[in-house]
């Protein structure tokens, strides 16, 4: 356990909640973003800034809104159960979790308590993390959805993003914008990846499949820089004989020019 008092709270500068309200306007009935200082737990601490995405109740897209909303303003999740954990409990096998609540999730306690804060505001809706910022380019979602990941994995990039905390720490400030811009911008072509599948593609298709892997790999790139040793990802991408295809055989490596060319031709195999 780090011996160094966590810093619990900061407020967000006022000079980015209003570049952040630029960028992506509050709508009425609309999702709307915010930043939040992120502490962690002090069995696992974060310290950086995250953007949340709230979205009002009767705006969820979901079937369980109901029940989200249920669950999420109701008790706290850590009324009961205990941090298992070496010098927490007695406990004989050690969890290294929250448990025995009424959510073992510990990722769950922030949304619950972000959902009350919401509600106190009278702005009450679904919270969820949409940003880490961290690294030097101003973040990275939180996960990478399953097709980047395919993607990055045959380009033989990490195929995760950093946890919370495990990044360079970085301030709030214009690159997080941008970030957030250039993954609002990526809609399109996720879309059209989400919508490929390995039947019969036209060529038109193809392409348009092709270009838009090649924006989803940008991306997942600048994200990544500061975050990963790019010198050495490349050093690695140039040494291997095989990298993993989006299918799951191996693609043979030769020349970045073959690869990107057999990389394309197995965009276009990526079903949803
Ligand atoms: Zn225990």
């Amino acid at each position: 356990m780090s011996t160094a008092a966590r810093v619990l709270g900061r407020a967000v500068p006022e000079a980015f909640a209003a570049q952040l309200a630029a960028a992506f306007p509050r709508r009425d009935g609309l999702s709307w973003l915010m930043a939040r200082w992120e502490p962690g737990e002090d069995w696992a601490p974060v310290e950086r800034w995250v953007i949340w995405e709230i979205t009002p109740w009767h705006a969820l897209p979901t079937a369980d809104a109901a029940y989200l909303r249920m669950t999420l303003e109701g008790p706290n999740p850590r009324d009961t159960g205990h941090y298992c954990g070496a010098g927490r409990c007695a406990c004989a096998l050690k969890r290294n979790r929250w448990t025995g609540g009424r959510s073992e999730a510990v990722d769950y306690f922030r949304q619950w308590q972000v959902a009350q804060e919401m509600r106190t505001a009278g702005t009450p809706g679904f919270p969820r993390v949409i940003w880490i910022v961290q690294g030097d380019t101003g973040g990275h979602p939180p996960v990478m959805d399953p097709i980047s990941k395919q993607l990055a994995q045959a380009a033989g990039l990490p195929h995760e993003f950093p946890s919370p905390g495990d990044g360079p720490y970085a301030d709030l400030d214009q690159r997080v914008i941008e970030g957030l811009l250039h993954k609002d911008r990526l809609r399109d072509a996720e879309g059209r990846l989400r919508d490929v599948s390995s039947a019969e593609l036209a060529a038109e298709d193809r392409d348009r499949a092709q270009h838009a892997a090649d924006r989803v790999l940008d991306f997942i790139l600048e994200r990544m820089s500061g975050s990963v040793d790019e010198a050495a990802w490349l050093i690695r991408k140039h040494d291997s004989a095989f990298i993993a295809a989006p299918h799951g055989t191996p693609l043979e490596w030769t020349d970045p020019d073959t690869f990107r060319q057999s990389f394309r031709d197995d965009c276009a195999l990526i079903a949803s």
